[in-house]
């Protein structure tokens, strides 16, 4: 009785009522990180992203070290506490569920390493060290699974029992190693630990639906579904930003690049209309795929029909064009095979740049255009730049 009530006074007091808002506040803090990471990362480079997940992993670190400055301070000086404990878990095991990211899995493997060095720092006996080295042994193990099958933990009701049972188990045996406890209280912590993780695993759960629901919608309002590149309506809205940008930093080039597929009528007429859909997804998705390998970063649209726009910010117009011309050779060299004929796909380029007296964003444009139609009036299969026109 007397463990019981111990346990429960360290559990139930005015401390562990902040912990637990901090602890909720953490929470909300790294679903949200979660939510604009997930909305960002699909159109960010890999370095952006890396640095994002680098961020993410901070801020799950730099929780747990906050929640422990904290604890430290309300305990006056001590951090011997269950809830505090239980507090430190649910933030370092949900980070793991929420953001799944390498960064995030390493700060999981390295806390017990860190907390333990502390602990013999601060005077702790190494006595039991062969018991932490077993337990890190399995922490190490419990933490590779969760990183590579989060989706299915979470799904599965008892994988995801027994790997809190595990994680926490562990992290009980290690704080253990280095002041032993009595193990009745192993039991209570479990007990908690695993209640709390099954709330935040229906949370957690909610929220990717949410997540993976405004994905979807998002695909569907702003990338064209044929082809799988950015639409018209996301040109529109990007033009406009782009258009914001060349105000404020006039000296700064922005390039559109416009290209159409010649004779595409040709593929329809002689193939039928799947071909010709085929011909543009295999247009579409190879200079989707050029770009991103580029430093560019041209964005790829699809204007209409077989009419596609790139949009080259801080490129000037005769880099636009050795990139342009470039992913034009790779698909001269990627013929399309319909009906067992290898056929080559050629297409005639406008290059032009944002001028300062262009005053709206239509001038821009219809220059661009003008320049696709000199291409094709000069015979197709050529780029006009500025005005003027090239053979490819
Ligand atoms: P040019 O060399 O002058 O560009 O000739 P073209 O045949 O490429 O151009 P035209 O504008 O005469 O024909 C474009 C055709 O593209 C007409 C239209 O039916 C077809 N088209 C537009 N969108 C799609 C689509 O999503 N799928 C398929 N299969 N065809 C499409
Ligand atoms: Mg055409
Ligand atoms: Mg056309």
């Amino acid at each position: 009785m007397y463990l019981f009530e111990n346990f429960f006074n360290d559990i139930f007091n005015i401390k562990s009522v902040i912990m637990a808002l901090i602890t909720v506040g953490l929470i909300a803090i790294m679903m949200i990180m979660t939510y604009l990471v997930a909305q960002r990362t699909a159109r960010l480079s890999h370095i952006r992203t890396f640095i994002l997940e680098l961020i993410e992993a901070l801020v799950v670190a730099g929780g747990v070290l906050l929640l422990r400055q904290t604890f430290l301070v309300l305990n006056g000086g001590s951090v011997m506490s269950w809830g505090y404990a239980i507090a430190q878990l649910m933030i370092l095991l949900y980070s793991m569920y929420a953001m799944q990211t390498l960064a995030v899995t390493l700060v999981n493997l390295a806390m017990p390493l860190v907390f333990y060095g502390q602990a013999v720092r601060l005077g702790a006996s190494t006595q039991y060290w062969w018991v932490f080295m077993l337990t890190m042994a399995v922490l190490f193990g419990v933490i590779a699974y969760i990183s590579q099958h989060q989706a299915l933990v979470l799904k599965s009701e008892w994988r995801f029992l027994l790997l809190q049972f595990l994680y926490g188990g562990s992290w009980c045996l290690i704080i253990w190693s280095t002041k032993p406890y009595h193990l009745f209280y192993a039991v209570n912590v479990l007990v908690v630990f695993i209640a709390y993780m099954w709330i935040i695993r229906f949370f957690v759960t909610r929220v990717n639906h949410v997540i993976s629901h405004f994905a979807s919608l998002d695909q569907a309002a702003n990338y064209d579904e044929l082809t799988g590149v950015r639409n018209r309506a996301n040109f529109d809205t990007t033009t406009v930003g782009v258009f914001g940008v060349y105000r404020q930093h006039p000296t700064m080039p922005i390039t559109m690049a416009m290209f159409d597929i010649d004779h595409f009528k040709h593929f329809n007429d002689d193939y039928g209309h799947l071909a010709g859909d085929a011909v543009l997804k295999h247009v579409a998705q190879l200079f989707n795929q050029e770009l991103t390998k580029q430093t560019s970063h041209g964005e790829l649209f699809r204007y209409g029909g077989e009419e596609f726009v790139i949009i080259f910010e801080n490129i000037p117009p005769l880099d636009a064009q050795n990139e342009v011309t470039a992913i034009r050779d790779t698909l001269q060299k990627s013929p399309i095979t319909i009906n067992g004929d290898k056929l080559t796909v050629t297409v005639s380029i406008g290059i032009s740049a944002l001028q300062p007296a262009d005053t709206d964003f239509d001038s821009w444009f219809k220059r661009v255009d003008h320049y696709l139609y000199l291409s094709k009036e000069a015979g197709r299969d050529r780029i006009t730049v500025e005005g003027q026109t090239q053979k490819l």
